[in-house]
């Protein structure tokens, strides 16, 4: 008995000590976690600390820049506010109203104008701006572009000013013959220094473009599951010499449908000879029908020209080719159907290109026509541009498709 007293005190023994230990670590532990605790909530405050005090500063800075902003705010009201009255608006429109035809630089600033008056909420007004963009020439956005360069790096901004815009008094080589040249609106043609071949100087993808259009039609081609369908409007002739081509501008509402996809026809334009060939031959003339989508994607559609019988279209157009060059011109009381120009079948052949002028921008979906329209012999030699065609491009493993 006394021997099993022994053990069992032996083992409380045991027992206690273990839990002594225990209790000691234990609270050894809890004691060392608070400290770290304590010593990360310091560190945190300091931290916090530091925090406040840049956001107090970024407040202050913050503050000053709000208080510039409502400044050119309220210098943007003001401005918004001398247009809304519509007093500006109205002196312009009627200082054009006497006027027959308006440059697209007119039309884009009046567009402007009616925005600023009007507000970006009458949708009218913004497809009116839109259309005028739209209406103006690649050309002459450049002159936009270089005007914008050039003001901003005579204002000491650091801009990189394209080499096409270089001012004529900057330019070293340039005489004051090639500035008045220069002036004129001379970027580029189709002949000599200004040709296809010299393009890429000054527009980088003419030349260096791996998708350029137009291109030799041959096959074998593969089979295109695409379907045109198109509904073209009767609307107000608009007719434009642009000094490249004569170029017919679209009112909106004639459509081209791809799939599901829709475009709207812009504009359409003539080449001579056709820019494509088919099978290494050109037709005596081809006319690009140049459709957007709201996504901005370009469709073109082309029909060749081969000469033939008179086509009663053309007869329309010819008869109104505009008086003067670079400015629209409205014939009064002449309306056209754009759908009047195209052949009943609208078989294609369909490769993706560019545009076939500068700036060469590629992302443009071409559907050439299988069947050609005809043109008379006199008609073609009415035509005012002797030769305006890029010569063909090379496929770059591009496939063409027909449908
Ligand atoms: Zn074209």
């Amino acid at each position: 008995m006394k021997k099993y007293l022994r053990i069992i005190l032996e083992v409380l023994l045991a027992m206690l000590l273990v839990g002594a230990a225990a209790m000691a670590y234990w609270n050894y532990a809890g004691k060392k976690h608070i400290s770290y605790e304590l010593a990360e909530v310091t560190e945190q405050v300091d931290e916090a600390k530091e925090a406040l005090e840049k956001a107090e500063e970024e407040m202050k800075e913050l503050k000053e820049n709000i208080e510039k902003l409502e400044t050119s705010v309220r210098q943007i009201d003001s401005l918004k506010a001398a247009f809304a009255n519509g007093i500006v608006l109205q002196d312009v429109e009627t200082s054009y109203k006497g006027q027959k035809t308006l440059s697209a630089e007119r039309q884009v600033g009046i567009a402007a104008l009616r925005l600023l008056t009007n507000g970006v909420n009458d949708p009218e007004t913004v497809a009116a701006f839109q259309k005028s963009l739209e209406m103006s020439e690649w050309g002459k956005n450049l002159q936009t572009v270089c005007a914008a360069q050039n003001a901003l790096a005579a204002a000491g901004q650091k801009v990189q000013v394209l080499s096409d815009c270089k001012t004529p008094e900057k330019d070293q080589h340039g005489g004051k013959e090639k500035s008045a040249k220069n002036a004129h609106d001379v970027h580029w043609g189709y002949e000599g220094d200004n040709g296809p071949e010299h393009w890429g100087a000054s527009f980088p993808i003419c030349g260096k473009g791996k998708k350029q259009s137009p291109l030799n039609i041959v096959g074998p081609f593969e089979k295109s599951k695409d379907v045109l369908s198109l509904s073209y409007k009767e609307g107000p002739l608009k007719i434009l010499n642009n000094g490249h081509t004569i170029q017919v501008n679209v009112e909106p509402g004639s459509k081209l449908t791809i799939g599901k996809e829709e475009f709207d026809l812009l504009q359409f334009h003539f080449h001579r000879p056709s820019e494509e060939q088919v099978d290494g031959k050109n037709a005596a003339m081809v006319a690009h029908f140049v459709h957007k989508s709201k996504e901005g994607k370009l469709s073109v559609i082309g029909v060749l020209l081969n000469e033939g019988k008179d086509s009663a279209a053309i007869k329309t157009l010819w008869a109104n080719l505009p008086p003067k060059e670079g400015e629209e011109y409205l014939p009064a009381k002449v309306a056209f159907n754009p759908g009047t120009m195209l052949p009943k079948d609208l078989g294609f052949y369909n490769y993706e290109g560019s545009l076939t002028t500068p700036p060469c921008t590629e992302g443009v979906n071409f559907y050439i026509l299988k069947t050609p329209v005809d043109i008379s012999k006199a008609q073609l030699a009415k035509f005012p541009f002797k030769m305006n065609a890029r010569p063909v491009q090379n496929l770059n493993g591009r496939k063409i498709s027909a449908g």
